[in-house]
């Protein structure tokens, strides 16, 4: 028996479950090894008997946090599936803005029909196994959870920051070239993606275990970012840690 794999989505752009399908040479691989049962963007099967639950997205409504426990309630296994699940991502930056403002600037005078809550990540929620990180999940990260999984275990959340990828892949750094980069406080597992194309690190990642925030806001500073500059980039993706308050 395969086992069974549903894919859902909540407040997201819907963009990692795309960069699942986006694993195309792999697919026909992990399609002869599980049972894809609900997958809206790709499949028109529904069914609510699956152990593998990958949930994209963050909860943001009294619809969300109802639908969620059902999903937790039948999945044997929860995967949080890219930023806005995982940190709750660039969802979060309505939370900086008082709900009501919020409401009213996305729905006018329908406001009144649309609830809403402050954004949360699905961790804070219901009990989460497993996060895949980056905004979109990366489709390293998304086939290394499918092949442990199928192995029977739990694979292992990167806990050093994406300089050290970065260092690995003897990249120039963008300090060194007069920018700044996040790399130092977000976790790895891109492959340090954006400074490996020439581009700074933004945190997509969420930040790293015991990050030194302090020392980040030292070196931003340092390279002429004032504390509202420094703020603004901790918000685009650590919104939901201490340091972007
Ligand atoms: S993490 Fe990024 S790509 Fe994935 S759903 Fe959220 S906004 Fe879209
Ligand atoms: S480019 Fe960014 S991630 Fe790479 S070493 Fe420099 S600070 Fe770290
Ligand atoms: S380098 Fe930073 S912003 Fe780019 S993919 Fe990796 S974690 Fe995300």
């Amino acid at each position: 028996m395969k086992p069974k794999v549903a894919f859902f989505d909540f407040a997201s752009c819907e963009g990692c479950q795309l960069q699942k399908l986006n694993c195309e040479e792999e697919l026909p691989l992990v399609l002869d090894a599980v049972e894809i049962v609900n997958f809206r963007e790709a499949s028109s099967a529904r069914s609510d008997d699956y152990e593998i639950a990958f949930v994209e997205g963050s909860i943001t409504t009294p619809h969300c946090v109802e639908r969620i426990k059902k999903i937790r309630a039948q999945a044997k296994f929860l995967v949080a599936f890219g930023a806005c699940a995982s940190t709750g991502g660039l969802n979060m930056l309505k939370n900086f803005q008082p709900l009501d403002e919020v409401r009213a600037y996305v729905y006018g005078d329908g406001a009144k029909y649309f609830d809403t809550l402050p954004v949360r990540p699905v961790h804070e929620v219901v009990p989460v196994d497993y996060k895949i990180h980056g905004c979109p999940g990366d489709k390293g990260d998304i086939l290394e959870c499918v092949r442990s999984l199928l192995l029977g275990k739990i694979p292992k959340e990167k806990r050093y920051p994406v300089c050290v990828e970065c260092k690995r892949k003897d990249n120039i750094c963008r300090y060194d070239e007069g920018e700044v980069c996040l790399g130092p406080i977000t976790r790895a597992g891109c492959g340090a993606n954006c400074p490996s194309n020439a581009f700074h690190c933004f945190g997509c990642r969420g930040l790293v275990d015991d990050p030194v925030t302090d020392s980040a806001r030292d070196v931003l500073a340092k390279h002429g970012l004032t504390p509202d500059e420094i703020l603004k980039k901790f918000r685009l993706f650590y919104g939901y840690s201490e340091v972007a308050r």
